[in-house]
């Protein structure tokens, strides 16, 4: 049974591209240089890209004979909050595309499973799934705000960084407190 090749992308939307402009002849190439916005819940739970911050993309789409192969980066914007000392994060990170996009039809198509490779819907592209792999795998699931970030005090809560360097509670060590009430009971 032939595969659907009818698009049900939207070719508006920030992260489909449009291949129309690209031969298919092997060796063709365009470009992609443009900002977009993010999509929602692009990341993970402590750090991630904010839903409508600029991603940049710099994008190489080539015709190769099975399809079309997208490669280069995409800069995104990351907020997030640091795991120790609790402050938000601001940051950006770079992460690089390489994927295929078979042709409905082609030997590729025909001889990888479903979800292994991206495949063409139409002339249009999905980068969305790619650029969700790629970021997810980029961030730390435990950010920190820097390496050496002391975080807080574990006794008032205080941010070490602003506290002074011999910031300490007074503590009475639980044997002393024992033996201080044998005293008083041998009074
Ligand atoms: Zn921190
Ligand atoms: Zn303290």
């Amino acid at each position: 049974m032939p595969k659907n090749t009818q698009s049900f992308l939207d070719p508006r939307s920030p992260l489909v591209l449009d291949t129309r402009e690209l031969p298919r002849r092997p060796g063709a190439m365009r470009t992609v240089d443009r900002v977009v916005k993010a999509p929602s819940d692009l990341g993970l739970e402590l750090i991630g890209v904010p839903e409508g911050a600029d991603l940049r993309l710099d994008l190489r789409l080539e015709s190769v004979s099975e399809g079309v192969l997208v490669s280069g980066t995409v800069d995104v914007p990351v907020t997030g909050e640091c795991g120790r000392c609790l402050r938000p994060i601001s940051d950006s990170v770079v992460v690089n595309i390489q994927e295929l996009y078979a042709y409905a039809h082609s030997t590729t198509d025909e001889t990888t499973d479903e979800d292994e490779i991206g495949r063409l819907q139409g002339d249009l592209i999905d980068l969305e799934p790619a650029v969700r792999d790629a970021v997810v795998l980029e961030l730390p699931t435990n950010p920190v705000c820097r390496a050496d970030c002391p975080g807080l005090c574990p006794e008032c809560g205080g941010l070490l960084d602003d506290l002074p360097a011999d910031h300490h509670h007074e503590q009475v060590d639980p044997r002393w407190a024992a033996l201080s009430q044998l005293n008083n009971e041998g009074d």
